[in-house]
Order: C-alpha cells, then sequence, then structure tokens
C-alpha cells in the first residue's frame, strides 16, 4: 500500500499539488511547476525526473509554496527565479528589466547575417535592457566593438552582471537617453528592440506584461514614439553602408519601412519571426 503520508515531502508529490495550484493561472502549469521546482531544489530537469522520490526540505518547501503563490498572482516565471535563456545565454533578469523575448532572437540572426566572422565592426546596442542582443552579438562576434546604452540605470546594472557571468564584460554599456551617450560616434550597425506597445494596448492588461516595467514596453498613442527617435537619430550615427535593424510590433512593418524610406534608408526589408509575423526591418544608409 502507498503510504502518502511518506509520500507527501517528495518531489513527486510537490511538482502534483504545484502544477493542480497553478492550473488556472498559467497556461503550462506543469512547466511553470517543473521550473520553479528545479529552482528552489536546485537540481537540473534530468535530476527531476531521475528521482521524483528524493525530498524537499522544509526552507525549500516553504520557498516554493511562496513562488507558487506569486505566480498564482501572475509573476512570470523568469523574474521569479531571476533568469531567463537568450540566444544560449543564461541571463539575470529584474523586475527593472524587459524579460527578453524568442523573437528577438530574429533581431540577433538578421544582425549577424550583416557582420562577418571574425570582423572588427563597431555595433549598437539601443535600449539595450539586460543586454540581451549585445552580449549575444558579442558572443558570436567577439573582435567586434559593442556599445549598448540604456535609460534605466538598474537595467544597466543587471546587463554589466550578464556581461560578467558570461564572459563578455568588454561589452561597453552606457547610461542614457538613446544616442546620447555616444556623442560622435559611428556604427557600422545599429540594433533596437525599442518600446513598441501602444499606451492603449489591451494586452498590457493581461500576463507578464503587467510586471514588466512600462518605459520598455509602452511607446505612445501608436506605439511608434521610440522607433521614430531611434530611425530619424541612427543614422547620424551610421557609417555609409551601415544598417540599422529594428524590432517593432506586428502590425508596424509598413509604418517602419516609410519612416526608413522618409529618413533616407535604402534597402528596406521587413522579416518574420517564428509565428510568421513581421517582427524586424531593416534599413541601410547609403
Ligand atoms: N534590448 C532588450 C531586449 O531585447 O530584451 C530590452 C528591450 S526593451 C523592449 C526596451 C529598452 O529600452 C528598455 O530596457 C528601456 O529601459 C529602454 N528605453 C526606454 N526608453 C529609453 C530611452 N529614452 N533611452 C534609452 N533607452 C530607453
Ligand atoms: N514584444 C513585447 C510585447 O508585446 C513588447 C516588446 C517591446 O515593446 N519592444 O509584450
Amino acid at each position: 500500500m502507498v503510504d502518502s503520508l511518506g509520500q507527501q515531502h517528495t518531489i513527486a508529490h510537490a511538482l502534483r499539488s504545484a502544477t493542480v495550484a497553478l492550473m488556472r493561472a498559467s497556461t503550462s502549469p506543469r512547466l511553470d511547476a517543473e521550473v520553479l521546482l528545479m529552482h528552489v531544489a536546485g537540481i537540473s530537469r534530468a535530476e527531476l525526473l531521475a528521482h521524483p522520490e528524493r525530498r524537499l526540505g522544509p526552507p525549500q518547501r516553504r520557498r516554493l509554496k511562496t513562488l507558487i503563490e506569486r505566480r498564482r498572482r501572475g509573476e512570470p516565471v523568469a523574474y521569479l527565479r531571476g533568469t531567463r535563456e537568450f540566444w544560449s545565454l543564461e541571463l539575470t533578469v529584474s523586475h527593472d528589466t524587459l524579460i527578453p523575448r524568442p523573437e528577438t532572437e530574429l533581431l540577433v540572426e538578421q544582425a549577424l547575417a550583416r557582420i562577418p566572422e571574425d570582423s572588427e565592426l563597431t555595433l549598437f546596442d539601443i535600449g539595450t535592457g539586460c543586454g540581451a542582443i549585445a552580449l549575444a552579438l558579442a558572443k558570436e562576434r567577439p573582435r567586434c566593438r559593442i556599445i549598448a546604452t540604456d535609460c534605466s540605470p538598474s537595467a544597466l546594472r543587471i546587463a554589466r552582471q550578464n556581461a560578467l557571468t558570461n564572459g563578455l564584460e568588454h561589452v561597453q554599456l552606457r547610461a542614457g537617453e538613446w544616442f546620447a551617450p555616444l556623442a560622435a560616434e559611428y556604427a557600422h550597425l545599429i540594433v533596437s528592440n525599442p518600446p513598441y506597445v501602444r499606451c492603449d494596448d489591451a494586452h498590457l492588461r493581461f500576463g507578464d506584461v503587467r510586471f514588466e516595467p512600462e518605459c520598455a514596453l509602452i511607446a505612445g498613442p501608436d506605439g511608434l514614439d521610440a522607433i521614430r527617435h531611434v530611425t530619424r537619430y541612427a543614422r547620424q550615427h551610421l557609417h555609409r553602408g551601415g544598417w540599422l535593424l529594428l524590432e517593432h510590433a506586428y502590425d508596424q512593418g509598413l509604418a517602419v519601412a516609410q519612416l526608413m524610406q522618409r529618413h533616407g534608408y535604402r534597402e528596406t526589408k521587413c522579416y518574420r519571426d517564428g509565428a510568421g509575423l513581421d517582427r524586424v526591418s531593416a534599413g541601410r544608409v547609403a
């Protein structure tokens, strides 16, 4: 006969009850429960699955309970565990940073397609948050000179930590509004995932975004305020033939192309993300 008292504090039991507890709050209750359990127990998924009979101590159970409660209130799993994977980098995130999205990897891919391996080009990442894009580029193109800016000093502190833990401390991180920290410096390629959500967008009231910094998400009534600024001023910091690459919302592709063309960018092109949605636009200065 199964001794239910004996099972109470096992990983298997914790996983079952955490999954049930998250059923209404999350669209991926089992996955969330696994991730939080791995986090509090300090174990990998392989260990979690291989040793369901292992027991959690009282501090681990208390910690799991608190995290499950926070998740039930909607807090993103990435904030609860304090990390998120992006481009094979393990990045620290906090309430001061946006949680890097998988679709932003498209921006990295399109940037890399324009930077030959072993090149020593200068790259700017504008609005770097936790450093995701700049650090992914630094990992793939170690000889490039990379400067990343953000107006949020607390986000930059996280980016600095991520640069250190990933051995990419040569990435320069500078605080200030958009291009202000770059004075009269020039890049061969500028990437940015700026805020692009409309201030009245209904999706701001649901899910993970409720917990993310507004200044990382919202960009005026049409969501294009930041993109307008970056498009206009980026060309003043681009070498001839240099590229601007921007992430934007699925319905902003046309507006971004028009903005780029108005500001004299050529070869404008829009790329679709894994969900088949317009997500990244590129333009080049003559
Ligand atoms: N690059 C990160 C990523 O892709 O995960 C974060 C992108 S988040 C959508 C936009 C970033 O732009 C935030 O980190 C925010 O602090 C920054 N930002 C917002 N307004 C800014 C401004 N006026 N000047 C510089 N950075 C700004
Ligand atoms: N993709 C994010 C969202 O829709 C927005 C990120 C951004 O504004 N750059 O929640």
